[in-house]
């Protein structure tokens, strides 16, 4: 098998690496690709839809899982499957849904993989009734740097499992993973969407959807100032006993590169205002599949172009509750100054910590959006990234391109107990990332 020596991207497209890509096939020869030497280190790229450097290795080699997409077992009594890495989460709620089930926790893409799931511990819209993805993963096989393969559990070996979930692939190659799904009545929900004026109203609304409601979201209008500051849509939604029998639409594509200059205060607060107008005051509540609520840019393809050649940051820190109102109001009023054209932000509530020793979430409010790779962009990130640090927060490694090692080591509590189960499983680094670079994951330089 051969690599090809190519230039990957990170799905916010602000961070670019070469590196020697293999794409393996079938299992045996992905474990020949983690055999064979690699200077630069390996990492695996999966989706590909991490928006910094998590999967990339600039001058190394990474381990495309895009191919590694079968099912490999699978109970329909239990609700219980096991599957390669590379399977998406779209493909298999599509396999699930016809048994009757769901993947109990699914991020906001159907393309994003399984392996790529689990090490970012991902969350989707029912955090709090739900958890994480980690929360329902029962073991792994984990292909360590050394090429020895291990089934991990809770129980098996708890730390190397608490170092895989959330653990940004530095562990191992994840070559197959087994994850309890829950029954469903259809493939359908009933959506509800409600105005919010203003952040407190939000907040509001969306602490008494916490117990109330199995999945909700916020949309932001992050141009809004003043009294409307926070301003935007809570979308609550529970499964549904009608099934949705509305066909799929037709993928559509951004036709092209939308030049930079295309996205300015203006545009984006025309856009933000219509977004907030289309749901009437009073509130309005439909039908929806599943697939539709859960993933809702996906029906666009390459969305992600329309920031333009330059790419974007993502921006997502999650604030404990006690200080989300101070916290959120003035990561707002410092995002809605820079006027930088951020579309939509989203905001969510989170329901407790996850399992993983860097897993993401904490019980509270998690805020996400886009900036658009301009000039002056990385001072306000800085700008946001100390505010989260201030209000006792931390950043999601899955968005993550730009924060200090240290700001890191301060957010991650947990980041010696990682440390130590890398230092006995791969004490030679062979896993490594850009991002365990510029984090300083190991301590050292990686
Ligand atoms: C539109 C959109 C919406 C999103 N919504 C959410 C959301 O709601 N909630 C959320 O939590 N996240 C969300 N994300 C982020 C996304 O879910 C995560 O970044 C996820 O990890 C991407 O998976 P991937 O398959 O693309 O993996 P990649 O981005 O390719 O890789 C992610 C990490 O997984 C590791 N990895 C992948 N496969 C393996 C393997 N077999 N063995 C070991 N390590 C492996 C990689 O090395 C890397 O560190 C969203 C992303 C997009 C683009």
């Amino acid at each position: 098998m051969r690599a090809k020596h190519m230039e990957l991207s990170g799905w916010g497209r602000s961070r670019v690496a070469t590196v020697d890509a293999w794409r393996p096939e079938r299992m045996p020869d992905a474990m020949a690709v983690l055999g064979a030497g690699h200077p630069g280190g390996l990492i695996a790229y999966a989706g590909g839809r991490s928006y910094g450097d998590a999967p990339l290795n600039d001058g190394g080699s990474v381990l495309m899982t895009g191919r590694l997409d079968r099912i490999l077992a699978a109970d329909w009594e239990a609700g219980e499957v096991v599957c390669e890495p590379g399977v998406t989460f779209g493909d298999l709620m599509r396999v699930a849904l016809a048994h009757g089930f769901v993947v109990p926790v699914t991020p906001g893409t159907g393309f994003a993989t399984i392996g790529g799931g689990v090490a970012n511990d991902v969350h989707g819209k029912n955090h709090d009734r739900h958890g994480s993805f980690g929360d329902h993963v029962r073991w792994i096989d984990l292909a360590l740097a050394d090429g020895e393969v291990r089934r991990i559990s809770p129980d098996s070996d708890p730390d190397l499992f608490a170092a895989t979930i959330g653990g940004i692939g530095l562990t191992g190659i994840m070559v197959a993973v087994c994850i309890g799904l829950r029954r469903v009545k259809s493939n359908a929900v009933r959506l509800y969407e409600r105005r919010a004026r203003d952040l407190e109203h939000f907040l509001t609304l969306q602490e008494s959807a916490r117990d109330a409601a199995t999945y909700s979201v916020g949309w932001i209008d992050a141009t809004a100032r003043g009294r409307e500051l926070g301003r935007g849509i809570l979308e609550t939604a529970e499964e549904s006993r009608a099934t949705a029998e509305v066909p799929p639409g037709p993928r559509r594509r951004m036709p092209l590169e939308m030049p930079g200059f295309a996205l300015n205060r203006m545009t984006v607060g025309l856009f933000n205002t219509m977004y907030y107008n289309r749901v009437p005051a009073e509130g309005r509540e439909r039908h929806a599949r599943l697939g539709q609520f859960l993933y809702p840019l996906d029906s666009i393809e390459d969305w992600n172009r329309l920031y333009g050649k330059r790419g974007f940051y993502q921006f997502q820190c999650v604030l404990p509750d006690a200080g989300a109102p101070a916290g959120l109001r003035r990561l707002m009023e410092e995002i809605s100054a820079a006027g930088t054209g951020s579309f939509l932000a989203v905001l969510k509530s989170l329901g407790g910590a996850g399992r993983g020793h860097l897993s993401f979430p904490m019980r509270g409010y998690t805020l996400a959006l886009d900036f658009p790779a301009k000039p002056g962009v990385q001072d306000l990130m800085r700008r946001l990234e100390h505010l989260t640090l201030d209000f006792g927060g931390r950043i999601y490694l899955a968005k993550d391109a730009t924060m200090s090692a240290e700001s890191f080591a301060a957010m991650y509590p947990k980041l010696d107990a990682f440390r130590d189960v890398l230092e006995r499983v791969d004490p030679k680094g062979r896993l490594v990332s850009d991002m365990a670079r510029r984090l300083r994951i190991r301590g050292t330089g990686a």
